[in-house]
């Protein structure tokens, strides 16, 4: 890759996207902090990777919102010159069959959780070609096993799935596409977990963002593992 790396990740405001910001921005990526809710929190990202001496700017975007999806990447091309890396980690949960969740809210998760990621990819796959780049998806073990109520979400985290291993077969071998499916990660101050929450989780312990932003550095930072 070349000297100045940019990576964008989506939903990056808090939770496990600040925290993935966070890491690129420690290993030397210019960071685009995408937003789509609260601009403070956005801005309390940038702020203290800038604090800690990385490079950061917080974008603003929906990108359920196709128009605002391209005016994004047409922005980071133009004042970057490039895309190294696209976290695709921006998703919202909702209900299901049981709440009669109808056609458009089952739509509007697909198009947040699973239609921006392959719109993204679109519209940043020649940087990402040509810089031999990466992406990294952000799936959810709601991808293989279900809650009741919760058909959008686990529809999207199914698609996603499916979707990196579609990107990385035609994106290979100049991109290396992958995904991560996280178990519960605790993305608040909340320490006081039950023995049965524990129990219920192999590793013994509910998840911190740091345990998925560690892998998606190693995923950067690796050349084999796609799909
Ligand atoms: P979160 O709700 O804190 O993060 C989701 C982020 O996506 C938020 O910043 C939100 O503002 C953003 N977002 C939502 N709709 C958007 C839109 N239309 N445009 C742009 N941004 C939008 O939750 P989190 O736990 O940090 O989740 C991050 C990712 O990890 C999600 O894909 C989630 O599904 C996945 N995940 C989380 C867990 C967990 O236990 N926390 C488990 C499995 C998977």
């Amino acid at each position: 890759m070349q000297e100045m790396k940019t990576a964008l990740v989506t939903g990056a405001g808090r939770g496990i996207g600040s925290e993935i910001a966070k890491n690129l921005a420690e290993s030397g990526f210019y960071v685009i902090v995408n937003y789509n809710g609260s601009r403070e929190n956005a801005e309390n990202v940038v702020n203290e990777i800038i604090s800690s001496g990385g490079r950061a700017k917080a974008l603003q975007c929906n990108v359920s919102d196709t128009d605002a999806v391209a005016k994004m990447t047409d922005d980071i091309k133009s004042e970057f010159g490039t895309i190294d890396v696209l976290v695709n980690n921006a998703c919202r949960g909702n209900n299901g069959i049981l709440s009669n969740l109808d056609y458009d809210g089952f739509d509007y998760v697909l198009s947040v959780g699973l239609k921006a990621p392959y719109e993204l990819s679109r519209l940043c796959k020649d940087e990402l070609i040509k810089n031999k780049g990466r992406i990294i998806n952000i799936a959810s073990s709601r991808a293989f096993q279900s809650e009741p109520d919760s058909e959008a979400y686990a529809s999207a985290k199914g698609g996603i799935v499916a979707l990196t291993h579609a990107l990385a077969i035609s994106l290979g071998p100049h991109v290396l596409v992958n995904c991560i499916a996280p178990g519960w990660i605790n993305v608040s101050d909340y320490e006081n977990y039950t023995e049965t929450d524990k129990a219920a989780i192999p590793a013994g312990k509910v998840g911190n963002t740091k345990d998925i932003s560690s892998m998606v550095m190693y995923l950067c930072n690796q050349d084999f593992i796609t799909g």
